[in-house]
This record gives structure tokens, sequence and C-alpha cells, in this order.
């Protein structure tokens, strides 16, 4: 697809923002659509945000390609099978005691400091709130340092969104400041898709007030090797050279990655970037996305074919996220075809099979093994 041509003259405005000017936004706007298929387009966008940055924009070469199913809607959206709901995770539900933050598990929460994108994904499990919501009021977000500061058992606090680095960098500063002043809050984490979508926003101004707020990590999401740029990779490394350990967590889906060659060429690469694999989900059961979801024994093959055959550093773990708001749980790689009272049946990467002993020693004897 053609970039649209860009309205912003030169001038001091930073190249990120620009490129957020210039976008798609609406069924017209997709020339590639009959003009039946932008009416739906329209319908979807009255239920789910529609907006893609000129960059990412870019990397689009063909109809239903793997960026173009990311980010353009799809009529599919409008199903709505029984199964989903759209709030798949329950994060709206008791986890919330203030505004704006989860707090699912005893010592890490989620605090979502903005619901604006640099693009919205059509698979997003926060599809409900993306995009509708205004940036929260600093009052609103006291309310959250308040509760922080009062639970000393949380020790990691997950920026999430929204993207939180669509925020100004002092506005965001001012938050990790915050934060950092409670105690008992060892790390900080970021999740943003910006380092993929809009790698342009990783300014070295930005990279250096981040590596004030040490331990600080972040977590970048990419889902398709064409997403491996060298804008891309110049963001990762000035987040690299800033101590700033990367990891990435991939979303599987039908028609864009489930695929073990695709998978292999994303996560090495994101190696080469200094961005070492974390998750990979298998999708939410979230309104509106059911048109990506994949079998699970897709995922589990995914991550046994990538176990053993490559860099062990470029293995994600497979998550699911119980519906429900049950909490992340990982299944796999998974070598173990069966644990009995002597011994573990295992499978290697070549699919050759080995046992290992169930029990510590006392009785059973190695050389019964080897
Ligand atoms: C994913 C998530 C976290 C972080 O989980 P990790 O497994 O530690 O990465 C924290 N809180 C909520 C509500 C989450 O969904
Ligand atoms: S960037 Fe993240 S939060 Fe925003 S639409 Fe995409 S997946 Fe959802």
């Amino acid at each position: 697809m053609p970039p649209k041509p860009s309205a912003a003259g030169p001038s001091q405005t930073p190249e990120w923002k620009q490129l957020m000017r210039c976008s798609l936004r609406r069924g017209s706007d997709v020339a590639e659509f009959t003009p039946e298929e932008q009416a739906d387009i329209d319908r979807v966008r009255r239920l789910y945000p529609f907006f893609s940055n000129e960059y990412y924009t870019g990397l689009i070469q063909e109809k239903d390609d793997p960026i173009w199913k990311q980010v353009i809607p799809s009529a599919e959206e409008l199903d709505a099978a029984d199964d989903y709901v759209l709030d798949s995770l329950g994060e709206d539900g008791d986890d919330s005691p203030v505004k704006h933050l989860t707090h699912r598990y005893p010592d890490r929460v989620l605090f979502t400091v903005t619901y604006t994108c640099g693009v919205y994904c059509r698979f997003c499990t926060r599809k409900r709130k993306v995009g509708k919501n205004p940036v929260p009021p600093w009052h609103e977000l006291e309310a959250v340092f308040a509760y922080l500061r009062e639970h000393t058992g949380v020790r990691d606090v997950l920026l999430s969104g929204g993207d939180p680095l669509l925020l100004a960098d002092d506005q965001l500063d001012r938050i990790l400041t915050e934060l950092r002043a409670i105690p008992h809050i060892k790390i900080l984490r970021i999740g943003t898709r910006l380092p993929c979508v809009l790698p342009q926003r990783i300014t070295p101004e930005l990279a250096d007030m981040l590596k004030k707020h040490h331990p600080l990590y972040i977590n970048t999401h990419f889902n398709h090797p064409r997403e491996l740029t060298p804008e891309a990779a110049r963001a990762c490394a000035l987040l690299a050279d800033a101590g700033i350990p990367l990891g990435c967590q991939t979303v599987l889906m039908k028609g864009i990655n489930d695929d073990i060659e695709i998978m292999k060429e994303l996560m090495l690469g994101l190696l080469d970037m200094r961005v070492k694999p974390y998750y990979l989900y298998q999708a939410d059961l979230v309104t509106g996305t059911g048109h990506f979801r994949t079998d699970v024994q897709t995922g589990i093959d995914i991550v046994n074919g990538l176990q053993g055959h490559i860099t062990g550093f470029a293995v994600p773990t497979y998550i699911i996220d119980a519906p429900g708001g049950g909490g992340k749980m990982a299944v796999g790689p998974n070598r173990l075809l069966e644990l009995n009272d002597e011994h573990a049946v295992l499978e290697n990467y070549e699919g050759n099979t080995f046992k290992y002993p169930a029990r510590a020693p006392e009785g059973t004897l190695i050389q019964d093994y080897v």
C-alpha cells in the first residue's frame, strides 16, 4: 500500500508524531476494499478503534498479508461467539481495587497508564478499552500510587496500556519517579508495542530518561519477522544500550504466525536485536477476535519445534491466560511424555525417547538407564 502523502511539513514536530498524524482510520482509507467492504469496516470501527500509523501501514505489502491482518479490520470482527466475552481476563472485576490497576498476583500489578496505542491491533485483548478512554488524569494515578504505597507485598509494577511510551517523556518520568519512591517496589516493567509499530518513538532522550529508573525492564511485542526492520533494530539497540533488558510477548495467530518456520525466523531475529522471547500467548477468548484463534496443539507443536532445535534463549514459554481471571499458565515447551512412579519418559528434539529416574537416589541405579 503506498504511503499517504504526509501533511506535516518540515517542523520541530518529532518524526514519530508526524507518523501518527497521517494514517489509516476509516473504511474509505482502504482503497483495496470494495465499497461494501469499506462499509463493513465502518461498522467494525463503531465497535472497536481502527487506526494504523504511517510507519506500520508502510510495512503492508499486499492485501491480507501478516501486517495487514494485524491492523486492517475485517467483517469477521462482527461475529460474536458464545464463549467469547469482552473482558476475557476479568481485569475489570474483583482484581481491580483502584481504577487503572489490576492486582491479581500477590507480588505484582498491572498499571494502565494510558489507553492510546500506536496502532490498534485487531486481535487485542483490551479491545473494549483501548482507544476509547482518555489519558487518566493525575489525581486518578495518585490513587494508584496511594494503593501501592499501602500494599507492601507488591515488588513489581508493570506499566501497560494502551501504550505507555505514547506518553510524553516528562509525564512518564513523573510516573516512574513516583513508583521509584516506594521502597518495596523493586522492579519496574513497561509493556510497549512501539519498538515494533512505531520505532521512531524510541529516541535517545527517551532512553536516557528511562535508564534513570533501573532496574527497569521492557517487554515489547512483535508477531512476524516482517516487523524486524532496520528501524525496529535501531530502537531496540537504543534501549538495550541504556541497559534495559528487553523481552518480547508474541500472540499466536491463525494465518499470521502459526507456522514453525515463521516462528523460528521471528524468535532468532529478535535475539539478533538483543530481545529475548518471553511469552507466546494463546489467543484470549475476546469478542471479535475468534478468527485469529488456533488449536492449542498448534502452540505446543510450535514451541516443541523450537526447543532443542535452536538457541535456548530464543524459545518463549507458551502461555494460556485463563478465561475469567485465573491467570497465566505455562503449557510448553513440554518434552515430558509420561511421569510414573519409576521414571520420566522424555522425547528429545529429534523425536527419540529417553527415560530418567522419577525418584531421587536410593533404589534405582543409574546403570538401569545407560
Ligand atoms: C501478565 C500479568 C502480569 C505479569 O505476569 P508475569 O507472568 O509476571 O509476566 C501481572 N498482572 C496481570 C494482571 C497480568 O495479566
Ligand atoms: S498495542 Fe497492545 S494494547 Fe494496543 S491494540 Fe495492540 S495489542 Fe492492544
